[in-house]
């Protein structure tokens, strides 16, 4: 081992467990209490002001300078009683991530003293400066500035001391700059047109909630290690790194004994978690060494989102306090599995149905089957632009990379299910299916669902869209995604799908068929329609990529390609028809989902070309350099000595790491190339064809070395160092 590879192991080693912070009671006692929700609402706001803040939360409608003020006041109060010194707007700009710009409640009063202020205005909208962030061009064509308002669906929190106001940032001639206000316009289009398909079978539903329940997938590296590999310093993954004997081969890291350092680490997490209003639930070792979930109960996807949001920082916070780095990255190590975000999604009325779970009667079966109909019909007209919301260069690795999920976008739904659809579709002829006295909807044998359905066992782990019992899980979306990209483009494909499904069932009415007959014949049509998508086989498997094309599905691996999928003429209409984006928008998003994959090749690419300059082909030569000189005085010794081992050797390092330059320079004249093309559409599939093309190879070559060169001199932690904390 070198002598600095050494010391940064020797440190990880001597990192024991840090003694996670001692909670203040129990859950019950602190959960929200660094949020300013309900109860908070009710104790410092006066009565009138916490009605009408409650009725805007419901009906979504503005805030009015007045109530403004009056929440403003009770919020500040709230605040400073609670620690809080600073204020921000909190918006999930298009980077990813969150943004804020914190200021002091302190003012000076004019007397040559300070006064605690937070007026309605400050509440309600800010204008940050928005030039930084990216906007794929909105503000520089339409030149307009943007700013943030407040979201009061989703309650201000306490980080440290600073109260974070959860916000939309939208540009001043409406367009979105976030992902929060097309997610909020996407709950809305699914209320509307899910609620009017529901009042076919219940005249008491007035509102149809979306829920979000996220799987967070992630790693954990040592603080040491991490500080000396410039490529997860950097780019969040390794670019090299032989595979370690043993992986996850024994599969003993699923469900394992959690190592002491990470269930302190994650005892602080969840406490933190709690207090933030987040309900962690479930914790456990994944399937790799060093992969971690943590799952917590599913709630309202915007809130949900945002908890999701704030998750992601809190963990990084939380994990340096334990010396640790979380990866958050789709795939930080080859070899073994990635990371994903699992979106379990579901649809529930105000009257408390879940939309998607089987029910005792056969009306609510019948509503159940309509709903989970035109779920799998969205998802197969639109699978294409589903795909392109979680591409991205980090899951791109995931996607059709040998691993799960697959880049096709298929949906399971047990052979139960697949039961039921199969015989709706061969229809009524059989007496299957039939319409008795009160008109209601029967299918024999079939119209206790329920019973059957308890039974999830046929979960199929290969499928990127799953039905498993009561709900959706999308289990393409990547670790480091927000979750809105995936909601966004599932609500508005299935908001403009039932939509179509009630123009068409009412047509049939307005032709005078029976209510129930004339949904089951729509849903008949649906089902034949939408069977492609449907698969419940290895979803890995090669039989599976041909049976897919030619079933007609979406198989395009290429990330830059397959971000053209969210400017298809179906996306667009679906999009504008919804109210969810515009055109310009979903141009504007195009665009920088291209730009951030084309910077993150680039920079993937240099770090590449860095390391392997002034890491690897140093220590090569310094290893090639000893053996000569070994080989050199053994043949001045003579004496019958072979050197032919040697030799050998030094050859194979020779061609490795001449051909590891070649490679490099090449790789970089690919750049320089690239870099001179104007559109991003282009430059980022010239970065994806000539750039990232090249890393494997360069790679291979890398982890070839790392096999023969002495490990007393290699610089960078190994990967069976990195990867089996204690
Ligand atoms: P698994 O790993 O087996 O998929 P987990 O318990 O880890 O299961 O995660 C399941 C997730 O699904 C949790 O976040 C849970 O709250 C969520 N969930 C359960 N029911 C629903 C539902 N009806 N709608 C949305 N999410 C749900
Ligand atoms: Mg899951």
């Amino acid at each position: 081992m070198s002598l600095l590879r050494f010391n940064m192991v020797d440190a990880a080693i001597g990192h024991t467990a840090v003694e996670p912070e001692v909670p203040d009671g129990r859950p019950s006692d602190y959960f929200g209490s660094k949020v300013f929700g309900r109860e908070a609402m009710r104790k410092y706001l006066d009565r009138k002001t916490y009605e009408a803040l409650l009725d805007t939360m419901q009906t979504r409608a503005p805030l009015t300078r007045e109530l403004a003020d009056g929440v403003a006041a009770g919020m500040r109060q709230w605040a400073l009683e609670h620690g809080a010194d600073h204020y921000t707007h909190w918006f999930q700009p298009l980077t990813g991530g969150t943004a804020e710009k914190h200021d002091a409640f302190a003012e000076p009063d004019g007397e040559g003293g300070v006064l605690e202020e937070f007026a309605g205005k400050l509440l309600v909208q800010q204008e940050p400066d928005a030039s930084s962030f990216p906007s794929g061009g909105i503000r520089n064509t339409l030149e307009s500035r943007g700013y943030s308002a407040w979201d009061p669906a989703s309650p201000a929190f306490i980080v440290d001391t600073t109260l974070c106001i959860p916000t939309v940032f939208i540009a001043y001639t409406g367009e979105a700059l976030d992902y929060k206000t097309p997610l909020l316009r996407s709950l809305t289009a699914v209320d509307k047109a899910a609620a009017e398909v529901c009042r076919y079978f219940d005249r008491n539903v007035s509102r149809v909630f979306c829920y979000l329940g996220w799987e967070q997938e992630y790693f954990l590296v040592d603080e040491s290690l991490w500080a000396v590999r410039p490529d997860l310093m950097l780019t969040g993954r390794t670019l090299m790194g032989h595979e370690s004997a043993k992986n996850q081969q024994l599969e003993d890291h699923y469900f394992g004994a959690i190592p002491a350092r990470v269930i302190a680490f994650m005892k602080d997490l969840e406490y933190e978690c709690l207090k933030l209003g987040i309900p962690v639930k479930t914790r456990h070792n994944e399937v790799a060494p060093n992969q971690f979930e943590l799952a917590p109960v599913y709630e309202e996807a915007n809130l949900a989102n945002d908890h999701n949001q704030l998750l992601m920082s809190v963990m990084d916070r939380i994990a340096r306090r334990h010396r640790f780095r979380v990866l958050l990255h789709e795939k930080p190590f080859k070899g073994i599995n990635g990371s994903g975000k699992h979106c379990n999604w579901s649809l529930g009325t105000d009257t408390g149905a879940n939309l998607l779970a089987p029910g005792r009667t056969a009306a609510e079966n019948l509503r159940f089957i309509t709903f989970l109909v035109n779920v799998v019909s969205a998802v197969w007209k639109h699978n294409g632009l589903l795909k392109a919301a979680i591409m991205s260069a980090g899951n791109a690795h995931r996607l059709g990379a040998n691993e799960a999920p697959p880049a096709i976008v298929s949906v399971f739904l047990g052979s139960q299910i697949s039961a039921v659809l199969d015989r709706l579709e061969a229809g009524d002829e059989e007496g299957e299916i039939s319409f008795d006295a009160k008109s209601l909807f029967r299918m024999n044998g079939i119209s206790h669902i329920p019973t059957l359905m308890i039974d999830n066992t046929d979960r199929n782990r290969t499928s990127p869209f799953a039905f498993t019992g009561n709900r959706f899980e999308f289990r393409a979306v990547g670790s480091s995604d927000n979750c809105a990209e995936a909601l966004i483009a599932l609500n508005a494909a299935v908001a403009a799908e039932l939509t179509e499904f009630r123009k068409a069932v009412d047509a049939k009415i307005a032709a005078g068929r029976e209510k129930e007959r004339a949904v089951y014949e729509v849903l008949k049509t649906m089902i034949r329609a939408s069977r492609p998508i449907r698969f419940d086989g290895n979803g890995y498997s090669e039989e599976w990529k041909a049976e897919a094309a030619r079933r007609g599905l979406d198989c395009e691996t290429s990330t830059p390609r397959v971000f053209d999928r969210l400017l298809d003429p179906a996306t667009i209409r679906i999009f504008e028809e919804t109210g969810v984006l515009s055109k310009v928008e979903l141009e504007a998003r195009a665009e920088v989902k291209r730009e951030t994959y084309t910077k993150k090749i680039q920079i993937e690419g240099r770090v590449l070309g860095d390391l392997t300059m002034n890491h690897i082909v140093p220590i090569a030569s310094k290893y090639e350099a000893i053996l000569l000189d070994k080989v050199y005085k053994m043949k001045q010794i003579g004496g019958g000595l072979n050197t032919g081992p040697d030799i050998a050797l030094i050859r194979r390092i020779q061609d490795h790491a001449a051909e590891m330059q070649r490679l490099v320079i090449g790789m970089i004249e690919a750049r320089k190339r690239a870099n001179r093309i104007d559109d991003a559409r282009e430059r980022a599939i010239v970065y994806h064809d000539t750039v990232a093309s090249c890393f494997d190879e360069i790679r291979r070559r890398i982890d070839k070395l790392e096999e023969i060169v002495d490990d007393q001199m290699w610089p960078l932690p190994k990967y069976r160092e990195l990867l089996f904390l204690r």
